[in-house]
C-alpha cells in the first residue's frame, strides 16, 4: 500500500482501540480492490469525542467506525442519523460527505446477514430468546423488531435493564410480544427457550477465559439455532454446547465481518470483498 497526497483516510475511534481487528480487515479490502484509501486506529478519550468529530470535518477524514465507549455519545455531534441507528441509540459508522456527518449502525445489518447466512434464520415471524440488555442487545433488538419478529424474550443479569429494554421496544413495536425474564428464573427461561427459533447471546459472558452463561439448551427444539455475539474464542462454551446437542450454532465473527462489509459499502459504494476481509480476520 502506497500512501499518496490523494489517499483517503478512514479509521476507528475507540478507547482502548489497540486490540481492534478493523484496521487489518479494511486495509485488506482497500488493497484487494486497489482503492487509494487507508484505515487507521485513533484512541480517543470520551471527553474529546466532540473535538474528534470536528477533526473529521476539518481534516476531511472520509469515514470512521465508532466503538466502545463512543457509540452513543457521538450522536449529538452528527448532522444526521439513519433510522436503524436512531432506534438502536448507537452509531458504529460515520460517513463524511463534504463536512456533513451521517451516522449509521451496521451492527444491525451485520447481525442479520450473519444469522441468515450462517444459521438460515429469517427475522420475520421469528421467536427469539435474547440474553443481555447492553449496547449489542439493542442492535439485535432493532434487527428483529424492524424486520417483523413474532416474539422476543429478554433475559439479563441485571433484570431492571431487561425490563426497560422490553418496555422501550414494546411501546414502539406493539405487534411484537416483547417480555423480560430473570436470568435465574429457570422455569421462565425454559419456557422461552422451548419456543425459541433462535437464542442470541449478546452478553460479554464467555469472552476469553470467562466461562459463559448456563442456559438449559436441552429445552430448545432441534430445529432451533444459537448465535453467540462473542467471537473470542472462536468457539465459545455456549456454541460448543449447542453443537453438541445437534443445534445449529455460530460465534460472532460473521457479525464482525458483515458489519465491516456494510461500513465499507456505505463509504465506498463498492461491494465489499468479504472473502478477503474474512481471511484478514484470521
Ligand atoms: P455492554 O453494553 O457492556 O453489555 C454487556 C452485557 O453483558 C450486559 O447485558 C451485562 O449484564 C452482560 N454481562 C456481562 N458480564 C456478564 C456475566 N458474567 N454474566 C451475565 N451477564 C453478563 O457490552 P456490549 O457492547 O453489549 O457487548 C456485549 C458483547 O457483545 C461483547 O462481548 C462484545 O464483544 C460483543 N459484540 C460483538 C459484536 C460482533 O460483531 N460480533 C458486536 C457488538 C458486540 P448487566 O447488565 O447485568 O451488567
Amino acid at each position: 500500500m502506497e500512501i499518496r497526497a490523494t489517499t483517503k483516510i478512514y479509521g476507528i475511534f475507540g478507547h482502548p482501540v489497540g486490540h481492534s481487528l478493523s484496521p487489518v480487515m479494511h486495509n485488506s479490502a482497500f488493497s484487494a480492490l486497489g482503492l487509494d484509501c487507508v484505515y487507521v486506529a485513533f484512541d480517543v478519550s470520551p471527553e474529546e469525542i466532540g473535538k474528534a468529530a470536528d477533526a473529521v470535518r476539518t481534516l476531511g477524514i472520509s469515514g470512521i467506525n465508532i466503538t466502545i465507549p463512543h457509540k452513543e455519545i457521538i450522536i449529538p455531534h452528527l448532522d444526521e442519523i439513519a433510522p436503524e441507528a436512531e432506534l438502536t441509540g448507537a452509531v458504529n459508522t460515520l460517513k463524511n460527505d463534504g463536512g456533513k456527518l451521517s451516522g449509521h449502525n451496521t451492527d444491525v445489518g451485520g447481525f442479520l446477514r450473519a444469522a441468515r447466512e450462517e444459521l438460515g434464520i429469517e427475522p420475520e415471524g421469528a421467536s427469539v430468546f435474547l440474553a443481555g440488555a447492553g449496547g449489542a442487545a439493542r442492535a439485535v433488538m432493532s434487527a428483529f423488531c424492524m424486520n417483523g419478529a413474532r416474539n422476543i424474550c429478554i433475559a439479563n443479569r441485571t433484570h431492571d435493564k431487561a425490563l426497560r429494554l422490553a418496555s422501550e421496544f414494546g411501546e414502539r413495536f406493539r405487534d411484537i410480544k416483547i417480555e423480560s425474564v430473570k436470568l435465574d428464573d429457570v422455569k421462565a427461561i425454559e419456557a422461552c427457550l422451548g419456543k425459541a427459533d433462535i437464542l442470541v447471546n449478546s452478553t460479554s459472558s464467555g469472552m476469553n477465559g470467562n466461562e459463559g452463561l448456563d442456559l438449559p439448551l436441552n429445552k430448545m427444539r432441534k430445529t432451533s439455532a444459537v448465535y453467540d455475539l462473542v467471537y473470542k474464542p472462536r468457539e465459545t462454551r455456549l456454541v460448543k454446547e449447542a453443537r453438541g446437542l445437534g443445534l445449529r450454532a455460530s460465534g460472532g465473527l460473521g457479525m464482525l465481518l458483515y458489519q465491516g462489509a456494510l461500513s465499507f459499502e456505505i463509504w465506498t459504494g463498492r461491494e465489499a470483498p468479504v472473502d478477503v476481509m474474512r481471511k484478514a480476520l484470521g
